[in-house]
This record gives structure tokens, C-alpha cells and sequence, in this order.
């Protein structure tokens, strides 16, 4: 028997959210959008995002200076720490 998100259509890949009674499996996709794993990596985003690019740019920046490659170099920076925080948080909720 193939087991179901919470919202209702059969998943392979399941991850498991909340606990007691609250305990709420979702697929990959409805996973990468649970609020606590969103908000997590939108925070850890702003945060380590923000200081890595203080680390390597704030020197152009503090100078008045943005060159065109920023433009890639500090959204890159930002998606880092939000990929490594839901990479995690969906490794610990894997479902074996
Ligand atoms: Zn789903």
C-alpha cells in the first residue's frame, strides 16, 4: 500500500512534520513549502546570507562600488545557507 501526503495523493518520498496527534506526513513538494521548514531557511538566509556578503563584498560596497557581477555573486550567496537549512530539515524528517 503506497503511502499519502496531507494532501491527499500518494507519495514515494515522504517526510514526516509536527508530533503527537499533530504528526503530518507531506511528499517533496508540499515538504520544501511546510511553514517552519520555510521559515527557517528564509532566517538562515537573511542571517548568514547578510554576513558572508558583508565578508567577501563588504569591502566593494563600503567603497561605493557594485560591480555588474554581484548582481549573481550576492543572490548566490543568499541561496547557500537556504539550501543547506532545507537540506536538513528535510533530511531529518525523511520517512525510511
Ligand atoms: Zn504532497
Amino acid at each position: 500500500m503506497q503511502a499519502h501526503c496531507v494532501r491527499g495523493h500518494p507519495a514515494g518520498l515522504l517526510f514526516r512534520f509536527g508530533e503527537g496527534a499533530a504528526i503530518e506526513l507531506r511528499c517533496l513538494r508540499h515538504a520544501l513549502v511546510q511553514p517552519q521548514v520555510l521559515r527557517t531557511a528564509l532566517t538562515m538566509s537573511a542571517v548568514v546570507g547578510t554576513i558572508l556578503t558583508i565578508i567577501n563584498q563588504g569591502n566593494l560596497l563600503a567603497g561605493g562600488h557594485f560591480p555588474a557581477q554581484l548582481a549573481w555573486k550576492i543572490p548566490l550567496t543568499y541561496s547557500v545557507p537556504y539550501c543547506v537549512s532545507t537540506f536538513s530539515a528535510l533530511r531529518i524528517s525523511r520517512v525510511r
